[in-house]
């Protein structure tokens, strides 16, 4: 029977080493807008996520950011996570026509 040792196992594991700093997570105090990814749960700047809005039942996509109406943000990389999740992320019951939205991500894709 080998004794049990608590602790020390392998090198010395002292200090912070948190000294990676990333690039995420820096909130200034300069204003920008942090929005929640409906699809990974994540907050970024406004900038990195794209907005959908809905009105009247019909989605439309807002790339600034500044319609009117009840709105869900996601990163582009989320949407297929994200158009799944949408209906719940607006509280809408009901069908939703995606279409538009596959639309402008297809263009998206299309440009880059
Ligand atoms: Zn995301």
């Amino acid at each position: 029977m080998a004794p049990a040792e608590p602790g020390n196992t392998g090198p010395g594991n002292t200090g912070p080493g948190n000294t990676g700093a990333g690039a995420t997570g820096r909130v200034g105090s300069s204003g920008i807008a942090f929005r929640t990814c409906i699809g990974c749960r994540k907050r970024d700047p406004r900038g990195s996520l794209l907005r959908v809005v809905l009105r009247d039942g019909l989605l439309c996509v807002d790339p600034q950011g500044v319609e009117p109406g009840r709105g869900a943000w996601f990163h582009l990389e989320c949407a297929e996570r994200s158009l799944r999740g949408l209906p719940a992320a607006l509280r809408w019951r009901g069908a939703l026509d995606l279409a538009p939205i596959r639309a402008f991500l297809a263009i998206e894709h299309d440009q880059k």
